[in-house]
């Protein structure tokens, strides 16, 4: 992990995007390198393991760079793979929960039908900031009648709090 840490450290750490005063941490640094990746994914094969033994049921991960992952691992522990999207992307009926950003708001999306009634599921994404995209995706599982039963991030901002917003349980891999 602490390989991983440094790759995030030394290639993918932004001062100033996308806006002045934001220090961007860009999980791409991971990917980008074969090894980094092999190791992450060796840890994936670790977490899918114990969350076979917890019943994981299903995976459901955030656009877009939840996709990067979320399917790995519902490959990994043979479940189905759910996406929650940002508005008008998904087709079909859909439900809708509305989320702050750090300015105005935005809308997620699930379809309807998606996930089967009391199923236990792992929700993923790459990083974890305020919280919000985490919360809206456990809105949205949680309405359409699914569990939330724990929260997979690869990266989570420390100082922002995030996790005090989810009820669930909340894994992260690396912390800044
Ligand atoms: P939150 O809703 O927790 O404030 O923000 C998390 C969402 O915004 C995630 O979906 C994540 O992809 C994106 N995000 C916010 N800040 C960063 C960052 O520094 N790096 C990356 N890779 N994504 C970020």
């Amino acid at each position: 992990l602490q390989g991983l840490r440094n790759k995030i450290v030394t290639d993918g750490t932004f001062p100033d995007f996308p806006k002045p005063g934001i220090l961007f941490r860009d999980v791409f640094a991971i990917t980008r390198d074969p090894e980094s990746h092999r190791t992450l994914n060796e840890i994936f094969d670790y977490y899918s393991k114990k969350a076979i033994e917890r019943g994981i049921q299903a995976v459901v991960a955030i656009d877009a760079r939840g996709f990067l992952f979320g399917p790995v691992l519902a490959l990994k522990i043979g479940v189905p793979f759910v996406p929650v999207r940002k508005r008008g992307k998904l087709p079909g009926n859909v439900r809708s929960v509305a989320y702050s950003l750090e300015y105005g708001e935005a809308v997620m999306e699930i379809q309807e039908g998606s996930i089967q009634q009391g199923f236990k599921v792992l929700v993923v994404d790459d990083l974890l900031a305020t919280g919000g995209s985490l919360r809206a995706a456990c809105e949205l599982i949680t309405k359409s009648g699914g569990v939330v039963h724990e929260c997979l991030v690869v990266l989570e901002l420390l100082d922002l709090k995030g996790r005090n917003l989810i009820s669930a349980p909340v894994t992260s891999l690396l912390q800044f």
